[in-house]
């Protein structure tokens, strides 16, 4: 996702525009409308890419094109840390990347805090390929907002993912330094957090001023590049912020290959070239 974005909708067609660019979904029908204590949850099914997800009107998920995302997010800290037994997603309630981190046979516990009980809720109703693990006896799932939560859980998780929506409204503070602070005192001494960092292409200064602020915390700090078809641009990115381990060197690609986990997307070749970043994406980091 991306901030500043608008949508419309014209001739049975989704329209997602974001600065001078637009995506475009062809609907089939509606299948669930919902305004929640938070946002408004919408779910079409489109022609071509399964069932869509709007949180207040932009593209959350869409079945056809989530893995890519979900398993960047999940596998690459989950093949760097040893022996990453207990993992933290906030935001997330889709699903899916709970759905990957429970792949990994080190894994004991998998908390999922998402702060919109009626997302989980339509996850489980109507992806149910996404939401397919939430009821794992290995999954806490609680809606409670994140930034509460993670300044009450010092010293106690191996890895953080941030799943979270745009950094507008109620989602903001999960951009911001004091939130990465309280990230940081709840992971172990060698913990790792992974976030989305939205598009360096089409929003270079939100990405930023995101890793301005995670730079004032953490002191290993990389940016790593997936893409997703119904993310503005299509070519995404993720934080990888460590209290220790190396993306690439503390990488071995035999131990992650003897967990054989079955992805669409994740591969080694691909958790490696994912850190070798275009010069445009580079310029958005700040100087070391
Ligand atoms: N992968 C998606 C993307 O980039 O578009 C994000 C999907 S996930 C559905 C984002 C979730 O973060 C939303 O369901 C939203 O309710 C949740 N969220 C936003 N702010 C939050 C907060 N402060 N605490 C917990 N969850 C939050």
């Amino acid at each position: 996702m991306s901030v500043d974005i608008t949508h419309d909708f014209y001739n049975g067609w989704y329209l997602e525009r974001s600065r001078g660019w637009a995506l475009g979904l062809a609907l089939e029908n509606k299948l669930f409308e919902k305004q929640s204590a938070y946002q408004k949850i919408t779910v079409y099914q489109t022609q071509t890419f399964g069932k869509l997800l709007l949180l207040d009107d932009i593209i959350m998920v869409t079945e056809r094109d989530e893995f890519v995302y979900h398993e960047m997010m999940a596998h690459v800290p989950l093949n760097v840390h040893p022996n990453p037994e207990r993992v933290l997603v906030i935001g997330g309630g889709d699903g899916g990347t709970i759905r990957e981190i429970v792949k990994h046979p080190a894994v004991k516990e998998a908390v999922l805090v998402e702060i919109d009980i009626d997302v989980i809720n339509t996850a489980r109703d109507y992806f149910p390929s996404i939401a397919s693990e939430l009821s794992n006896p290995k999954v806490k799932v609680l809606a409670e907002d994140g930034v509460a939560y993670i300044r009450n859980n010092q010293n106690y998780f191996d890895v953080i993912m941030i799943d979270s929506s745009d950094p507008i409204g109620f989602a903001e503070g999960l951009f911001q330094a004091d939130f990465y602070q309280d990230v940081y005192n709840a992971l172990k001494p060698d913990g790792i957090m992974t976030n989305q960092t939205d598009s360096p292409l089409l929003s270079p200064m939100i990405v930023e001023k995101t890793y301005c602020e995670m730079q004032k915390v953490f002191q290993h700090l990389f940016m790593y590049q997936g893409y997703c078809l119904t993310y503005p641009g299509g070519y995404w990115t993720f934080g990888f912020a460590s209290k220790r381990y190396h993306p690439l060197n503390d990488f071995d690609p035999k131990r992650a290959q003897a967990k054989g986990l079955k992805t669409k997307h994740y591969n080694s070749h691909l958790h490696k070239g994912a850190f070798y970043l275009p010069n445009f994406a580079l310029a958005t980091l700040p100087a070391t």
